[in-house]
């Protein structure tokens, strides 16, 4: 898709997740537009090769978003370097393993929200709490279909999901008032690395489900993301934006 000429000049933007699928291709997309982009991701390998791609004034910084000091050092130390945030991109998030509910490993279930929940939660205090004080900021979160429709053997990702829901609701509520808008987005399935994690035959019924009969492309969901990261998205807030082919109950 061709990039908006200047959308995001002058604008920072914190992308948790960075470093690959629709974070990296929304980094690139947000630094084609003329946006500095500054990476958080666990993975030191992917922060290198995702810098290289995207090119000269990018940042990264490698944080695991579990650790709730790690990622509140890591929103002073990102304010410092670019000056400011004007957006947070919260993409950072696991599949996880496929099993039912009666045979879930407890650790894993765990583990899913550490990542998916708690990870979002803290990256989203500690950078709401800067943009709250500058009166201006985007925040995206990325939930997934999963967390509206409930998928079978993904219990854990689909409730983290439906977590992820809930919080973004209740955030744009209560920084209605503050030039900060938060949203969420609800995407069904799109080829990235992420589906390494994911059994095929969950892969097959995931597209079963999609009424457009197609997975979603990566610059489709970018396409939603950066719109609700940038200045235009003024007057939506803790709403929910599916980008399903079609795939959603409510
Ligand atoms: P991806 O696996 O390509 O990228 C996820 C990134 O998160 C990786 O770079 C990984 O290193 C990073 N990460 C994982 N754990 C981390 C941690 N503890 N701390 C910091 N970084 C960590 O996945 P993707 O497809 O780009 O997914 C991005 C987001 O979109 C996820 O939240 C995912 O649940 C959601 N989503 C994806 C799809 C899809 O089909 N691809 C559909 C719906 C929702």
């Amino acid at each position: 898709m061709t990039p908006y000429a200047g959308r995001f000049k002058g604008r920072c933007v914190v992308i948790t997740g960075g470093a690959s699928g629709l974070g990296l291709a929304s980094a690139r997309r947000i630094s084609a537009e003329g946006g500095r982009v500054l990476i958080w991701d666990v993975d030191a390998g992917r922060i290198d090769s995702a810098k290289a791609q995207i090119g000269a004034g990018t940042f990264g910084i490698v944080v695991d978003v579990t650790n709730p000091t790690a990622v509140e050092t890591a929103a002073k130390t990102s304010e410092q370097h670019l000056g400011q945030i004007d957006a947070l991109i919260c993409s950072a998030g696991i599949a996880g393993r496929n099993a039912a509910v009666i045979d879930y490993p407890i650790d894993e279930w765990k583990r899913i929200f550490d990542i998916n929940v708690h990870g979002l939660f803290y990256a989203n205090r500690y950078v709401a709490a800067l943009m709250k004080k500058r009166g201006y900021g985007r925040i995206v979160n990325l939930a997934s279909i999963a967390g509206k429709e409930g998928n079978p053997t993904a219990s854990a990702y689909s409730a983290s999901k439906a977590a992820v829901i809930g919080f973004t609701k209740a955030l744009g509520k209560e920084l209605a008032k503050t030039g900060v808008t938060a949203n969420v987005i609800a995407p069904a399935t799109v080829e990235t690395p992420i589906l390494k994690q994911v059994a095929q035959a969950h892969i097959d019924f995931m597209l079963s489900k999609i009424p457009m009969g197609r997975f979603g492309k990566v610059d489709e969901i970018v396409a939603m993301i950066t719109w609700l990261a940038s200045e235009e998205c003024s007057f939506a807030t803790g709403a929910v934006f599916d980008a399903s082919g079609g795939r959603a109950t409510y």
